[in-house]
């Protein structure tokens, strides 16, 4: 599962450099110079910022290339039991299922066993955004995605990633890209076509 994709650089790389142990497995960094990764925990030497990628598995740097760290022995399971952790990776991984379905923060908090105002505050501290933010951001990719595959029209689209009316969803492109479904989609298909 990689949701690394949906925390900002910026939070990852944060948390890099202060080693948050909190981040331990939701996602890896790997540094170009020395072919090896690490966990967000690692005390081994701050890299330069330039030479660092970030992967959401062991697996998948392992892919790219990367060897495991022999410090922090990224290849192998945690067994520390960090609560918090586990709700953010329920949270994020209820969202990605569900998405589609009409999802409210009530059911999500529900779901994951917290209060709405605990769910919302930990959300915010550690992916620096609220769950409602979050899954907005996750329609929203999913929306550019079908737009610039697919021949369905916004208002299809919109339906289809969960959004109940076409304002919203409307408002939610807008807010996350500038731009409406429909600018997005004639510009990308003009500037693929410039390309060629
Ligand atoms: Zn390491």
């Amino acid at each position: 599962m990689s949701h690394q994709y949906y925390l900002s650089k910026d939070t990852m790389w944060k948390a890099t450099i202060s080693c948050d142990a909190t981040y331990d497995g939701v996602f890896f960094y790997a540094v170009k110079t020395t072919g090896i990764f690490c966990r967000p925990s690692c005390k081994s030497r701050i890299p330069n910022d330039e030479n660092v990628s970030f992967f959401g598995s062991a697996d998948e740097a392992q892919k790219a290339g990367y060897r495991p760290c022999k410090r922090c022995r990224p290849d192998l399971c945690v067994s520390k039991y960090d609560p918090l952790t586990f709700i953010l990776e329920d949270t994020i991984c209820l969202i990605k299922n569900n998405y589609i379905q009409n999802l409210s923060l009530d059911d999500i908090a529900s779901n994951v066993g917290v209060s709405r105002f605990h769910l919302n505050r930990i959300f915010k501290e550690r992916i620096g955004c609220t769950p409602r933010m979050y899954l907005e951001k996750f329609r929203v990719n999913k929306a550019k995605e079908l737009l610039l595959t697919t021949q369905f029209n916004s208002t299809q689209i919109g339906y289809q990633i969960g959004y109940q009316s076409i304002s919203s969803f409307y408002s939610a492109f807008k807010r996350n890209t500038g731009f409406s479904p429909n600018q997005f989609r004639t510009l990308h298909v003009r500037n693929c076509s410039n390309q060629k």
